[in-house]
C-alpha cells in the first residue's frame, strides 16, 4: 500500500482541487451512461460491464467528441452468462486497461468510467466472496468477514483510480425495494459495494419523470415524454447540498458546483454557458456555497 504525506503548512490552496470521483445511481434507462459519456472531460475511457450496448452513444457525439472516447465492452463468453474464470479474467483485464490508460498521469484531467459498478461488484463477489462461503461448506453466513477481501479489492481499485489525476465515475443500477406486500412504489436501492459511498466525493441520483403526470412509474397510455433529473445524495463534505437538484443534469454542472469554475473542456466560443438552476427541497433560499460562477 502506497501513501503520500501532505503538510498543511506547505499546501498550495491556489492549485486546482484534484479531480473528484462520483457514483451515479439510477434505474435502467434513466441516463447513467448518457451522463457519463456525453459531457465529461476527455480523453474518456469507458469500461462497459453492463449488458447494454454503449456504442449507440457514439452516434450521438460530434466527430471531435468521438475521437476522445475509447470503449471497452465486456461480454459473457457464452449464453450461460458469466462464470468465475471469466469474471477473474475480467477483473485482471480491467486492471490492465486502467494501467494502460492512466499510469503516469496519461489520463490527467480526463475521465475513467466503470459502467456499471454494480456488475463489477457482482463479479468481485463471485470471484472473492463466494469461494470463501463454499470452502467452509456449512452454508452459514459469517457476516462482514466474508466480504473483507471483496471490499479490500473494491477500495483498493477505487483509491488507485482516484490517485491517477482523472475524474472517476462508477455507475450503479437501482432496484425496486420489496416489502411483504410486493414492490414498494417509489422505493429503490442502488446495487453498490458498501464502501463506495464513502470513497467517492459525489453521489448523484438520476431519475426520470413523466412530462404529463410527473410520476416516476407512469405507464399511462398517451403520456408521452420523460424529463431527466438529478439530485445530489452526497457532495464532498458539504451536507448543505445534499438533496439539491441539478438542472440540467450534466457533468459540467456538477463540476461548476464543485470547483466554482467554468468547465475548461467546454468549447471556448461558448460565451453563454448552460444555466444551472439549483433547487433545494424544503429550502427557500439557495445556500451561498452553491453560487455558480462561469
Ligand atoms: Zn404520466
Amino acid at each position: 500500500m502506497a501513501y503520500k504525506t501532505i503538510k498543511g503548512s506547505e499546501f498550495d490552496i491556489t492549485s486546482e482541487p484534484a479531480p473528484f470521483s462520483m457514483s451515479v445511481e439510477a434505474l435502467e434507462g434513466a441516463g447513467k451512461t448518457h451522463f457519463s459519456l456525453m459531457d465529461t472531460p476527455g480523453p474518456v475511457v469507458h469500461v462497459n460491464f453492463g449488458d447494454r450496448d454503449a456504442t449507440w452513444f457514439l452516434y450521438q457525439m460530434t466527430p471531435e467528441r468521438r475521437k476522445e472516447v475509447t470503449m471497452y465492452d465486456f461480454q459473457a463468453a457464452s449464453s450461460e452468462g458469466w462464470n468465475r474464470a471469466e469474471g477473474m479474467q475480467g477483473l485482471h483485464d480491467l486492471s490492465d486497461i486502467a494501467k494502460q490508460h492512466m499510469e503516469g498521469g496519461k489520463l490527467n484531467g480526463g475521465t475513467f468510467i466503470i459502467d456499471s459498478g454494480s456488475s463489477w461488484w457482482e463479479i468481485v463477489q463471485e470471484c472473492y466472496v463466494k469461494p470463501q462461503t463454499e470452502q467452509r461448506g456449512d452454508g452459514k453466513k459469517i457476516g462482514g468477514l466474508e466480504y473483507m477481501q471483496g471490499n479490500l479489492i473494491v477500495s483498493g481499485v477505487v483509491s488507485w483510480l482516484k490517485s491517477q489525476g482523472a475524474f472517476v465515475i462508477l455507475t450503479h443500477r437501482k432496484r425496486q425495494d420489496w416489502g411483504s406486500a410486493g414492490p414498494i412504489p417509489g422505493s429503490y436501492s442502488p446495487q453498490v459495494n458498501r464502501k463506495v459511498p464513502y470513497l467517492v466525493e459525489v453521489r448523484l441520483d438520476l431519475y426520470k419523470t413523466c412530462l404529463t403526470c410527473q410520476s416516476q412509474e407512469c405507464r399511462a397510455v398517451g403520456h408521452v415524454g420523460r424529463e431527466h433529473k438529478g439530485r445530489l445524495l452526497k457532495f464532498a463534505a458539504q451536507t448543505m447540498l445534499e438533496g439539491i437538484e441539478i438542472n440540467p443534469v450534466t457533468f459540467g454542472n456538477v463540476y461548476r458546483m464543485y470547483t466554482g469554475k467554468r468547465p475548461p473542456w467546454y468549447p471556448p466560443e461558448e460565451t453563454k454557458a448552460p444555466a444551472t438552476k439549483l433547487t433545494a427541497h424544503g429550502v427557500d433560499s439557495t445556500p451561498a456555497a452553491t453560487k455558480v460562477t462561469s
